[in-house]
């Protein structure tokens, strides 16, 4: 994306700009500048839908959110990652091209160095002259037999090089949905494993959202530093419960989720209790003291028949929120307080 207004203009836009930012409690850092210049400016259709989305009242900010529309809407286009993985490969197959043609070449030739040897040995009885055709022909063989064993290393070559560039495309490709810090999917992974779980025929998958209790008072009584420890070591425990049906993702700052594509309320409930009970049980060792009494709130919820993804991240939130009014460290469920309409 490039930017190259008049500075008239630009400061036009960004006067657009910043009371924007400010409604959405958006922090102005320079990533979100540029996300939200970008916005006004119309610069990008999909870029304006998915903040409208993601960000559309002050309390939907999540930091992970907009450093990865940062990352997929400026960085990714100017990463040489797949151009280098593309040239690579465009030069392996121009190579090998010019050595299959090379081979083919040689091929034609001992060929016809087969039919002239073939024409002679015929018209020939002389021992003398037979075997100096016949020495003719192996040193044509011995040429040919060169020219396939080059074209045979060169094969292997390529094959092995076809191999460290497919291995290459697909760690960016998960790289792109790892969180750094956690180690688990990030929210873009959670999106994928909800609109998957979504997407499966007559499903009624279950969300789990997960909100560390009082973790600002966790950073400020141990730093933040250790604060991004415990999520780290969150993220290992949540990991423990991933499984095919099952799929860990941080959702956004000290958020987490499951999706779960299959099972019955019960095992949903089950999963949550599971998982707030593990919660309870962290040890993070910090210098010569052990810190734990970290404790999480769980929300729950089934999708509903025709129910958009917005509409089940709004009731997964309103029992999270229900838990967290409750006394926190607790599953509360958006099944039971708001029976399905019939
Ligand atoms: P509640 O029990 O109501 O959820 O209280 P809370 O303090 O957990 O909730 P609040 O939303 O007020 O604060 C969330 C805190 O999580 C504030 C923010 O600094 C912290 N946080 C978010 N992302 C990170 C991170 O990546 N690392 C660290 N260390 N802290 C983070
Ligand atoms: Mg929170
Ligand atoms: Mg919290």
């Amino acid at each position: 994306m490039y930017f190259r207004e008049d500075p008239k203009h630009a400061a036009e836009l960004l006067k657009q700009a910043i009371p924007l930012m400010v409604e959405r409690k958006i922090p102005t850092n320079p990533c979100n500048f540029a996300l939200w210049y970008a916005y006004v400016a119309e610069r990008d259709h999909g870029l304006k839908k998915e903040l409208d989305r993601d960000f559309s009242s002050s309390k939907s900010y999540f930091p992970e959110k907009s450093e990865e529309l940062f990352f997929d809407y400026f960085v990714k286009p100017f990463i040489s990652d797949n151009k280098d993985a593309q040239a690579a490969v465009v030069s392996l197959l121009n190579g090998l091209s010019s050595s299959a043609l090379r081979t083919a070449e040689g091929a034609k030739d001992y060929g016809q160095a087969l039919q002239q040897g073939m024409q002679k040995m015929q018209n020939e009885s002389d021992p003398a002259k037979l075997e100096e055709t016949l020495k003719g022909l192996l040193r044509e063989t011995e040429v040919a037999d060169d020219l396939n064993q080059a074209f045979y290393q060169e094969l292997r070559s390529a094959n092995e090089e076809i191999e460290s560039l497919k291995r290459q495309l697909k760690d960016s490709e998960q790289n792109a949905f790892v969180d750094s810090l956690t180690k688990i999917g990030n929210r873009r992974s959670f999106d994928r494993a909800l609109e998957g779980a979504m997407a499966m025929p007559g499903a009624r998958p279950f969300l789990l959202l997960i909100d560390l209790d009082f973790f600002k008072k966790c950073n400020d009584t141990y730093g933040h530093l250790t604060g991004d420890r415990i999520l780290a070591a969150l993220g290992k425990l949540l990991q423990t419960f991933g499984a095919d049906h099952i799929q860990v993702a941080r959702y956004g700052g000290e958020e987490f989720a499951a999706v779960l594509s299959k099972g019955t309320i019960e095992q949903a409930l089950n999963l949550a209790e599971s998982i707030r009970e593990k919660v309870t049980k962290v040890k993070i060792k910090q210098q010569d003291r052990i810190i734990d009494g970290i404790s999480a709130s769980i929300g729950v919820a089934q999708l509903r028949p025709g129910e958009t993804k917005e509409s089940l991240i709004q009731r997964v939130d309103k029992a999270l929120y229900r838990a967290k009014g409750n006394g926190r460290n607790q599953v509360q469920s958006a099944e039971a307080s708001s029976p399905e309409p019939a």
